[in-house]
């Protein structure tokens, strides 16, 4: 049969594959072929996973925790988890029927919307946004309303701007903070105005607040869910495991939002992924029962984010032509590439290949004229990285 006997879906044919991971595995495929490549595409932690989250993992497989596990999660799971949003992000009113544990954060994303969202439903989606977000939106039959952020706004939409896009369709507004791919972060001040503007509205909003810990510069987090009873019951706030604990590859992500939208969204769940990895789970209790561990690992790995930031940032933006603001959270940097009059497209297909440079261009962030540099690589790397970036943007 030829390609174009191939029958797709509607689904199938509409969706694009992650371009991010389409970046790293290009590098990883160069360096796997014994070539010296420079990777700042990745998006995640290059730390190990803390060894007591291991051996709590471990011991669950050696005691068999090896069958199937509740839809929704661990029971001790999900009230531990319960237990952290209420008194580490002041969310009111949350109980284990609140949480759901799912098979990554991104999949908690997914089964949000898909929770709320019906066909023809728009949600807003500020830019520069994760690259998964309008194609799980498409995917639930929903509409993606890109709303670009000002220029000079540091990435971030204001009140204003998300008033003007809601409409009579609008279900629901994602914000994520601190942001992929910018690692910007709303303050409690401009994030309550946007969670006024979208109660107001009556509509939804889904909180993505997978980098919630990696926070650099004395900022704080912000759960939107906390500002108010009211917010507690429209936000569904979603995050997990991964970036927090270096647990990537776990995939383990969590939820917690109304009792009966966490009720949907576990019924979802059961009928598509059933339970995340038993064991898994049983690794991640640890992580919470072990709060002091959990925290030193943390601040660890903050340590070393932190110097490898200030490095990159200097770097970056001594190189004539490139502009790149502070970040103050997660693992990215987002500069502006737009001096040099090439798409960010091809500047990274060409750095790639010229001087074995990866980086994630923007056009797949909404964001066309930046690049996304990930700072989850080692100080060697990034030096090096800059010198080569230096050289190819004399060049252009
Ligand atoms: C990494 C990431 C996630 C989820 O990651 P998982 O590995 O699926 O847990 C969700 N949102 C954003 C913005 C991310 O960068």
């Amino acid at each position: 049969m030829s390609e174009n006997d191939i029958q797709l879906s509607t689904w199938a044919a509409n969706i694009a594959p992650s371009p991010t991971l389409a970046v790293d595995s290009k590098a990883k495929a160069m360096k796997a072929a014994g070539e010296d490549v420079c990777g700042f595409g990745a998006g995640e932690p290059d730390f190990d996973t803390p060894e007591f989250i291991k051996a709590a993992c471990a011991k669950a497989l050696a005691e068999g925790k090896t069958k199937y596990a509740p839809a929704p999660g661990l029971p001790a799971l999900r009230s531990a988890l319960a237990e952290k949003y209420s008194k580490e992000n002041g969310i009111d009113g949350v109980q284990a029927a609140s949480v759901i544990v799912s098979p990554g954060g991104k999949y908690s994303c997914y089964l949000a919307i898909l929770a709320v969202t019906s066909p023809g439903d728009e949600v807003i989606i500020p830019a520069p946004y994760w690259v998964s977000y309008p194609e799980m939106v498409k995917l639930a039959g929903g509409v993606p309303v890109v709303l670009p952020a000002e220029d000079g706004a540091g990435f971030k939409i204001n009140p204003e701007q998300l008033k003007a896009a809601i409409t009579p369709k609008t279900r629901m507004v994602i914000i994520n903070s601190p942001s992929n791919p910018t690692g910007a972060i709303y303050n409690r001040q401009e994030m309550e105005a946007l969670v006024e503007v979208a109660l107001e509205a009556g509509i939804y909003i889904m909180s993505d607040e997978i980098y919630e810990y990696l926070l650099y510069d004395g900022v704080e987090h912000h759960s939107p869910a906390s500002f108010s009873k009211e917010a507690a019951d429209k936000v569904i706030t979603v995050a997990g495991f991964s970036k927090t604990f270096s647990m990537t590859g776990w995939r383990l992500g969590t939820l917690v939002a109304h009792p009966s939208i966490a009720k949907a969204v576990g019924s979802i769940q059961s009928q598509t992924s059933s339970n995340a990895t038993t064991f898994a789970q049983w690794g991640a209790l640890a992580a919470l029962e072990q709060p002091d561990q959990s925290r030193a690992a943390i601040d660890g790995m903050l340590e070393v984010f932190d110097r490898r930031r200030i490095t990159l940032l200097d770097g970056l933006n001594a190189i004539e032509g490139i502009t790149c603001e502070r970040a103050q959270g997660a693992f990215y940097l987002f500069p502006s590439i737009a001096s040099y009059g090439v798409s960010a497209n091809d500047f990274a297909a060409r750095i790639l290949e010229e001087q074995k440079v990866a980086v994630v261009p923007g056009e797949g962030f909404g964001a066309p004229g930046y690049m996304r540099l990930s700072y989850a690589t080692s100080d060697d790397v990034i030096e090096k990285g800059l010198a080569r970036l230096k050289e190819f943007c004399g060049n252009l």
